[in-house]
């Protein structure tokens, strides 16, 4: 068993073989600009690029003609966001909708159109971990610039209806942006069936390169977007050298989740019973955070009873990869506004832990990690 146990698949994920083997030709003997289409390498590349977005595309059910190639799903939200509620301002629709447990890539691009004069409403989330339907609905007016709300989020797992999102902000003529990063390649995704405006998501949480993520723009009628960043032509959202071999890894790394989607679907939800039954055999006091259903497989949130997050991650930092869903802001601990907006007491949250299994866990790590946690918990409790 490798050390330390890696239960942090919701920060990233590692490169599968497969994906570096089909990347590393276009680092060396096949590289090119698949901007630089006056000689025959660059037009190679472009073709290499056009077959790669192709198969990220099929991920969710569109074409590469539809994608914009950014450098991961932050900057693919700041796009959607900045960019379409920008290009929509001079029509009169300003206000923007979120709901409460966005990432911070959403959250704060909102709050900063805020400061620009627009309307921001953020949609309230239950205790379950869903988005409040009836109040999106009454947020939404006739002056709705845009609705964002993720796929599923990033630290407690639950899976938002975005079909019907979708038709709520088209209802009054709003364009609607979904962050998909924690959902793409766990959960089938299909923008046609969701009828989504734009979506982002990222290849390092799907077992593809750090640097490259994709943000869905529907083509038919077209969503205009004003760019974040001027140079180039060669998106014309988004300047800038596409890199072909980060390309060519998300690609494989798409190809990979949709063959493995329901496997990988399988195993992750059989880990997660398994590690919260061994945490309960060991004789440990928890409650998950979230509901246990329409949750992503293998994302876990768990509140400890008898132990404080940050003294359990630092009894286990040496032998288990865990993640608090705290975020860190100029080194004090601010308690996560995910778990804040489904309710929880600043207490409660300070108890939580969050626990990402991926496609990598086996079950004797799950059984290992449980029975360490236990003993830290005793240890710990013995100490005080
Ligand atoms: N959205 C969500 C829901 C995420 O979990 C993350 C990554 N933590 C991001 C956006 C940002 O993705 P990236 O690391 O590709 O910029």
């Amino acid at each position: 068993m490798k050390s330390p146990i890696y239960l942090d698949y919701h920060s990233t994920t590692p490169c599968e073989p497969e994906v570096v083997a089909a990347m590393l030709p276009y680092f060396t003997e096949q590289f090119g600009n698949p901007s630089a289409k006056t000689h025959a390498r660059g037009r190679k590349s472009a073709d290499v690029l056009a077959i790669a977005k192709d198969a990220i595309g099929a991920l969710i059910n569109t074409s590469g003609a539809s994608l914009i190639v950014t450098s991961g799903a932050t900057e693919a939200n700041n796009l959607a966001i900045f960019g379409a509620a920008r290009a929509l301002k001079s029509s009169g629709r300003n206000e923007i909708i979120i709901s409460a447990f966005e990432h911070s890539s959403v959250t704060k691009p909102a709050e900063a159109l805020a400061n620009e004069g627009f309307t921001l409403r953020v949609a309230p989330v239950d205790e379950c971990g869903f988005i409040c339907m009836d109040a999106l609905e009454k947020y939404i007016s006739e002056r709705a610039a845009l609705v964002s709300v993720m796929a599923a989020n990033h630290e407690i797992g639950t899976i938002q209806p975005i079909a019907e999102i979708a038709a709520l902000a088209h209802a009054k003529g709003a364009l609607f942006h979904t962050d998909a990063t924690q959902a793409a390649g766990k959960i089938p995704l299909d923008v046609m069936r969701m009828d989504v405006d734009m979506l982002s998501f990222s290849a390092h949480k799907i077992y593809g390169p750090l640097g490259i993520g994709a943000l869905y723009v529907r083509t038919t009628p077209p969503v205009a977007l004003e760019p974040l960043m001027f140079g180039g032509t060669q998106q014309q959202a988004r300047p800038g050298s596409i890199p072909l071999a980060l390309a060519v890894g998300f690609a494989k790394a798409c190809e990979i989740a949709s063959v493995h989607l329901r496997q990988d679907y399988e195993s992750l939800n059989n880990l997660g019973i398994s590690l919260l039954r061994a945490l309960e055999t060991a004789g440990v006091r928890f409650a998950l955070n979230g509901a246990k259903e329409n949750r992503l497989p293998g994302s876990l949130n768990i509140r400890f009873s008898d132990i404080y997050a940050d003294d359990l991650m630092l009894a286990l930092t040496d032998e288990l990869c865990l993640s608090s869903g705290a975020a860190c802001t100029n080194g004090l601990r601010k308690p996560s506004p995910v778990l804040k907006a489904i309710g929880l007491s600043d207490d409660a949250v300070a108890r939580s832990v969050r626990i990402s299994l991926g496609r990598k866990t086996t079950e004797s790590e799950v059984l290992h990690a449980s029975q360490q946690i236990a003993n830290a918990i005793d240890r710990t409790c013995q100490a005080a």
